[in-house]
């Protein structure tokens, strides 16, 4: 998965281009770029790569949570659903946006589930923050239409699946709004860096003002803009939207490499009797950044896990006692642990965060185990590694 893997001189020379004409700042300083612009061009890749009308590059996948919730509408008191297998930020962004999470089950796509959905849904909930963990993606059909009935915004996180696409569309753009991260070890990197993308001009429009201040960004006098809201900022840099135009052009090649290289691990895996295998509800849009399968007992899922980490077998990942990808181990969170007062600490309706139980995603993870698919392994690698997992399971 991780694209910096594939670092070469096509990052370096996008970098060389920022640095010759002295100027990192994303906008305006027309006469000093000479027509260089890395955010803007990185921005046209990504709507036409996503099939979108508009994509907003800023600093990083939990501003462009940020950016998404605030620009859609979504605020004080606010319910927003969300996994409890994702990474941190997808609830902190709705925490610090003063909303409320609300913790939904999720199936074996490892994403929030359509009936899981649906039993969340209170006369407060304003969206979904579904994520699309670890490459592959959610019911999104079923999902979208949940969201169509109850009048809900439906997000997608794809900061892990960038690249994958479900019936033809691609993930990011089948809700009202998308959020990618390229941070240091996603699947296409600016260093550090995100996007919102979008179909709605409105959201698009609040996406970029509040991620500069409220600045309207017409014209080109940056001092004479007019502020129609308050922002903050969450700009990209050009030396950061430098390395992401290289790695973006790659995109197609990690995605290829990836499908190549986890089947032929997950083919030489099927006949291991005791797996099965994450549902995908269409396999062909799987970006294939991660394997993921489970085990039938907690008790298996422990024992496997430990033997393919003795036979050498590196990038597994238990989720379910991971400090930063499972509810279950977010005591900071659960106990709404921060430098100052929130927001929510002042609705008496909140959550007791304490007291959140997902039995269903409990049973799913405990016996899951997720293996990242690497660009950089040789046919070699990936022979040996297969007989490492064989080993590890016999
Ligand atoms: C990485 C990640 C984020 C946050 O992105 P950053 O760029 O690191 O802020 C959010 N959601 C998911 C699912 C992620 O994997």
């Amino acid at each position: 998965m991780p694209g910096f893997e594939l670092f070469g001189p096509e990052e370096q020379k996008e970098v060389k281009d920022v640095m010759e004409q002295g100027f990192t700042f994303r906008y305006n300083f027309d006469a000093m770029r000479n027509g260089h612009w890395k955010a803007r061009d990185m921005e046209q890749m990504l709507q036409e790569k996503m099939g979108v009308k508009h994509a907003h590059l800023l600093s990083s996948g939990t501003a462009a949570l940020q950016t998404a919730l605030a620009a859609s509408g979504i605020g004080a008191g606010d319910e927003v659903i969300v996994p409890p297998f994702t990474f941190v930020a997808s609830v902190e962004a709705v925490i610090m946006a003063g909303a409320v999470p609300v913790f939904a089950e999720i199936d074996e796509t490892l994403c929030l589930s359509p009936e899981g959905i649906k039993a969340a849904i209170t006369p407060r909930t304003r969206a979904v923050n579904l994520v699309h963990m670890c490459g592959s993606m959610a019911k999104m059909d079923e999902i979208k239409a949940i969201c169509k009935e109850h009048d809900l915004v439906l997000m997608e996180d794809a900061c892990q699946a960038i690249g994958g696409s479900y019936k033809g569309q691609m993930l990011g753009s089948i809700g009202d709004v998308g959020c990618f991260s390229f941070d240091s070890v996603k699947t296409i990197t600016c260093g550090e860096g995100g996007a919102v993308i979008t179909n709605n001009e409105a959201i698009y429009n609040h996406s970029h003002m509040f991620t500069d201040h409220g600045h309207d960004h017409v014209g080109s006098d940056r001092g004479a803009e007019s502020h129609p809201i308050m922002g903050l900022n969450f700009r990209i840099s050009e030396m950061n939207a430098a390395v992401g135009v290289a790695q973006l052009r790659k995109l197609d090649k990690i995605v290829e490499i990836q499908r190549r290289n986890k089947k032929l691990i997950k083919s030489a895996m099927a006949d291991i009797a005791d797996i099965s295998f994450r549902e995908i509800p269409d396999e062909s849009g799987d970006s294939a950044g991660f394997l993921s399968f489970m085990l039938p007992t907690e008790a298996r899922a422990v024992e496997i896990n430990q033997k393919l980490a003795e036979n050498g077998v590196d990038g597994c990942f238990y989720w379910y006692v991971n400090n930063w990808h499972y509810l279950k181990n977010w005591s900071h969170i659960q106990n709404l642990k921060s430098p100052a007062k929130l927001a929510i600490e002042l609705l008496p309706e909140r959550p007791d965060y304490t007291q959140v139980s997902t039995p269903k995603s409990d049973a799913i993870m405990s016996r899951t185990i997720s293996m990242l698919i690497k660009l950089s392994w040789s046919e070699e690698e990936i022979a040996q590694r297969i007989e490492n997992i064989k080993k590890a399971f016999a």
